[in-house]
């Protein structure tokens, strides 16, 4: 398969009154055209403003963020709104920027305004028909998102990503504000969308079971980092780096809905301020040895599309 976004050394640093703040601190992963990349890990770990880097809208520090082989950082204004049309973002809730005295019609529709699209006509049946397609009655179209459930809104949000046709979508906590039985809802509406229109995504959640099932491959974030990335299946059958085992043992196994050994995680993240030399992890980590602290372990590959940061893998 082709690969569609390619993310290399990619670097986000706040300036803050104590110091920069390496929110994302060179991070790398690709994506293949078709496919999920799950990102997971604790809040702060840097996994939405990966997201938002990504699609530029906030600006990386440092690396490259190749969409479809080309290097959107070096794009100027125009080129890169164009490009937006193909880049697009659900968020956890939809509404939380928008203007609550819009309808559902304005607010799918609002991408065709901003880029100056169709007759109002053509605009309104392009509104049912993504309507439609996200299992949303035609008959809602000039109610408000107060109105609706928690489902339905995000049903909306997912609609108006889709409005311009994207190839591919940063899903950030989709589902984290919604019921479990309407999580599966709309996990199984983002996988049929998926098949039917050829999307890419990459689908960021703190929630290691949310992923599972939508992913092909997933990354493990922590601190600015990513630890491990490898196919879902690795990820939850053999997870190499401490940390991905931690977040593992929280979940319950399936079926018999017993925990697993739960491995309990001394200590709390460090700042993103400043962090610590060597692994980033070694504060937490059970398995930490000396030449943790003063040595930073890199992410390789160990075979089978499978990469870890760890001295205990990478001897
Ligand atoms: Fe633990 Fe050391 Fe591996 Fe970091 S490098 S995860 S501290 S064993
Ligand atoms: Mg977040």
């Amino acid at each position: 398969k082709e690969t569609l976004l390619k993310v290399n050394n990619l670097k986000k640093y706040f300036p803050t009154k104590k110091g920069l703040l390496h929110a994302v601190d060179g991070v790398n992963f690709e994506i293949k055209k078709g496919e999920t990349l799950g990102i997971v890990g604790e809040s702060g770990c840097g996994k939405s403003t990966t997201g938002r880097v990504v699609l530029r809208l906030i600006e990386a520090t440092d690396g490259e963020i190749l969409f479809e082989g080309k290097d959107i950082r070096k794009y100027s204004e125009r080129q890169m709104r164009d490009a937006r049309k193909e880049m697009q973002i659900v968020f956890q809730d939809p509404f939380a920027s928008l203007n609550p005295r819009l309808s559902l019609s304005e607010i799918i529709g609002e991408p065709f305004e901003i880029f100056n699209m169709y007759k109002p006509k053509e605009r309104e049946e392009k509104v049912v028909e993504l309507m439609e397609l996200v299992g949303l009655s035609e008959r809602l179209v000039n109610t408000y998102p107060h109105e609706l459930d928690g489902g339905r809104r995000q049903r909306v949000g997912v609609a108006r990503a889709l409005a311009l046709n994207p190839k591919f979508i940063v899903c950030d906590e989709p589902v984290s504000a919604l019921d479990v039985s309407i999580q599966a809802q709309i996990l199984n509406l983002m996988q049929d969308l998926q098949e039917k229109l050829g999307l890419t995504y990459m689908f960021i959640s703190h929630d290691l079971s949310v992923v599972k099932h939508i992913s092909d491959r997933i990354a493990v974030m922590y601190l600015g980092k990513v630890v491990e990335i490898t196919t879902s299946k690795q990820i939850f059958q053999n997870p190499l780096h401490p940390y991905t085992q931690a977040l593992l043992s929280a979940i319950p196994i399936p079926k018999i809905g017993q925990k697993r050994n739960r491995i309990i995680l001394e200590g709390d993240v460090p700042s993103p301020i400043n962090p610590p030399n060597g692994c980033r992890f070694a504060g937490r980590c059970p398995y930490v040895m000396d030449k943790c602290f003063g040595l930073e372990p890199e992410l390789i590959d160990v075979g089978g599309d499978h990469s870890v940061a760890c001295h205990l893998v990478n001897k």
